[in-house]
């Protein structure tokens, strides 16, 4: 079993800590307007989904022509 020789300082140990980062997960930029959204949801900026405008189209059409 391999022992090791000497304590390593506390900086040396600090040094070494300092590519431990943590990363943002789930995060997209939207392909429309670019801004850091949620990935797999629909941007709160500019309403767009899988290259569309998901919610402004929709909207207006099904609630008028059924009544
Ligand atoms: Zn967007």
């Amino acid at each position: 079993m391999a022992v090791q020789q000497r304590r390593g300082s506390k900086t040396r140990k600090r040094l070494r800590r300092t590519h431990f980062k943590l990363n943002v997960t789930g995060l997209t930029t939207c392909p429309n307007c670019g801004t850091l959204i949620r990935a797999h949801h629909v941007c709160p900026e500019c309403h767009h989904y899988a290259g569309k405008d998901v919610i402004t189209k929709e909207e207006p059409k099904k609630g008028k022509a059924k009544k």
